[in-house]
């Protein structure tokens, strides 16, 4: 059976573009892959996070996966660091991935601005990491936002890499799907940018933990232009905002970004956006509610995690132990 790996860092502020560029995208998964998802803390510690609000962010994350659906007796919900064998091959990957490689990755140059000498190691290193979260599973596909093709097609190189210089067949190639109607949703407030957790403007992007009001107020306040919404998607072209608001409520109502267009065509956004505002609180509002009354019972989410891991490791072990044997490490 094909396996699926994906994962969500834990680093706070969960919103929309999480939900529908991915952990929507899981629910369906399970009923024809073998799926393993992950609250990647390892990777969110490579920009600074408060301890306290790593661990509460980890559980939010599992939450928010079952919340969204996904469920613990189908699939395997963990935590990265439980699970030692991902760290473990992640140093290996750090002597295959070549150093021009990483230096083309979009996401360091990004998150690591200007002030690049001052990036963390890891912050350089994850893409490399992200390659051994899913070979350790030799997992065949990874579902993701647009945002990390490039990631994806670096797990493919290393991987392809390993098996050259090792001369063996040990990881498979793996495919990145990404699918849906929102696979990169971009920031209320700049339409050139992906909504992301770590922009620090809250009014950038709709949580998870969003009520009608903050809703309200995010759409209300997004950026757009003053012309009202056009008869064709033609006529979203070079006007990156609109486009976005529409593909949320195409993304959200299931239907087409034209069908949401015949809809509202010559709709200004004073009408749109409330439009907009009622659908998102219908559709993704339920899901926030109800990863609130997860997060109420930790010991219920922790329960779950603890399991997951336990899965997670008896299923990374032989693959680790194949690869230590590949690469000449002595088990005496
Ligand atoms: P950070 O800013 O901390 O990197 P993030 O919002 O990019 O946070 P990640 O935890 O890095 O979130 O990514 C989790 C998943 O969500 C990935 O599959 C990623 O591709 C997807 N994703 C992130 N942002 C968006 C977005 N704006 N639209 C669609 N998918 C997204
Ligand atoms: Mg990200």
């Amino acid at each position: 059976m094909s396996r699926i790996f994906s994962g969500v860092q834990p680093s706070g502020n969960l919103h929309l573009g999480n939900y529908l560029g991915a952990i929507r995208n899981f629910v369906g998964l399970q009923d024809d892959y073998e799926c393993i998802y992950c609250a990647v803390n390892m990777h969110a510690i490579t920009v600074w996070q408060d301890p306290e609000a790593l661990r509460n962010n980890t559980r939010e994350v599992a939450a928010a996966y079952l919340a969204a659906g996904v469920d613990p007796k189908r699939s395997i919900i963990f935590a990265q660091s439980t699970v030692a064998a991902h760290a473990e091959l992640a140093w290996i990957f750090n002597c295959v991935a070549r150093l021009g490689w990483l230096n083309r990755m979009t996401q360091f140059k990004e998150k690591a601005g200007k002030n690049r000498e001052n990036a963390s190691v890891g912050l350089y290193a994850y893409p490399n990491l992200m390659a051994a979260d899913i070979m350790v599973y030799k997992a065949t596909h990874v579902p993701v936002g647009e945002d990390q093709k490039q990631h994806l097609e670096l797990t493919r190189d290393i991987a392809q890499k390993f098996n050259n210089d090792y001369g063996t067949e040990t990881f498979p190639l793996v495919e990145p799907l990404i699918f849906g109607a929102a696979t990169r949703v971009m920031s209320l407030r700049d339409g050139s940018k992906k909504m992301s957790k770590s922009d620090p403007s809250d009014y950038s992007r709709i949580t998870f933990t969003d009520d009608r009001d903050s809703i309200a107020k995010k759409l209300r306040k997004a950026r757009t232009d003053a012309d009202p919404l056009p008869e064709t998607e033609e006529g979203l072209k070079d006007r990156p905002e609109a486009a976005n608001l529409v593909g949320i409520y195409a993304a959200l109502a299931d239907l087409s970004k034209q069908e949401v267009l015949s809809e509202f065509a010559g709709a200004p956004f004073s009408t749109f956006k409330p439009a907009l505002t009622d659908l998102a609180v219908e559709k993704f509002g339920p899901i926030g509610e109800e990863m609130k009354k997860l997060m109420a019972d930790p010991a219920h989410v922790d329960a779950i995690l603890k399991e997951g891991a336990e899965r997670a490791a008896a299923l990374a072990a032989p693959v680790l132990a194949e690869v230590k044997e590949v690469v000449g490490f002595i088990h005496p």
